[in-house]
């Protein structure tokens, strides 16, 4: 971890719909922490193939798009140079292009310092597929999210319709998003598993609310025993 490292740095990980976002912003603003949204990058960069006509399978040619691309992440915003794509990658297509692009080694290789750069000075969550497992394997407290595929469709689809994407059906988001959860746990690398340190809280029956306090409580459980063996927690 960078020596200047101030603040712990929290990884959550879960697959689409298990409510990672929305948590993880909110756990963020009550802690004082930066909130990065590692799947936004991924995103980004599915983007960019797309309007380039760059296949999502050209490891090589998406590296250079990675090399090339200028992403800023705020904690509401994503721009790609001076462009705010922050709702254009939110777009169903580009769900399903994040996902092929992500399954590229290269890709993965190319935005992994961007993400342990973002993320190394500490005070920061944050949530994606491969945080706890890969980009922070050090990290101080990893939580590993999940919910029913019903109850993360019928989240996702909630979401859809509530963008005006009414187009999309319920059937139809669940079965996209039953393939997107196949192809990030089955890809050769990096693929989403929980970290065997991960404490996992499955949140079908819980609100927002309850899960933010739950995560709160872990963070607060982790700064008392990190005093009591005489660290500081932040
Ligand atoms: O989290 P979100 O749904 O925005 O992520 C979009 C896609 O980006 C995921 O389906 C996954 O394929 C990829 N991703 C990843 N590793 C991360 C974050 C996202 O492979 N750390």
């Amino acid at each position: 971890m960078a020596e200047t490292k101030k603040g712990l740095i929290i990884a959550i990980d879960g697959p689409a719909g298990a409510g990672k976002s929305t948590v993880s912003r909110l756990l963020a603003q009550r802690l004082g922490y930066r909130y990065i949204d590692t799947g936004a990058l991924y995103r980004a960069i599915g983007l960019l193939a797309w309007e380039q006509g760059v296949s999502p399978d050209d490891g090589e040619r998406l590296a250079a798009l990675c090399d090339a691309a200028d992403i800023t992440l705020s904690d509401t915003r994503v721009l790609l140079g001076d462009r705010d794509i922050t709702e254009d990658i939110r777009r169903p297509e580009m769900s399903q292009m994040a996902s092929q692009v992500s399954a590229q080694p290269q890709v993965r290789r190319a935005l992994l310092g961007l993400q342990r750069r973002l993320g190394g000075t500490g005070a920061a969550i944050l949530e994606g597929r491969d945080i706890g497992t890969i980009v922070f394997p050090d990290a101080d407290l990893k939580i590993f999210l999940d919910a029913s595929i019903e109850e993360r469709g019928r989240r996702r689809y909630a979401e859809l319709q509530q963008r005006g994407e009414a187009k999309v059906s319920l059937a139809q988001t669940l079965r996209e998003m039953a393939e997107r959860d196949r192809r990030d746990s089955e890809r050769a690398h990096a693929p989403l598993r929980p970290a065997a340190d991960a404490i996992r809280i499955d949140t079908t029956a819980l609100t927002q609310a309850d899960v933010v306090d739950s995560m709160a409580e872990l963070v607060h459980a982790h700064a008392s025993i990190e005093r009591k063996k005489g660290k500081p927690s932040s």
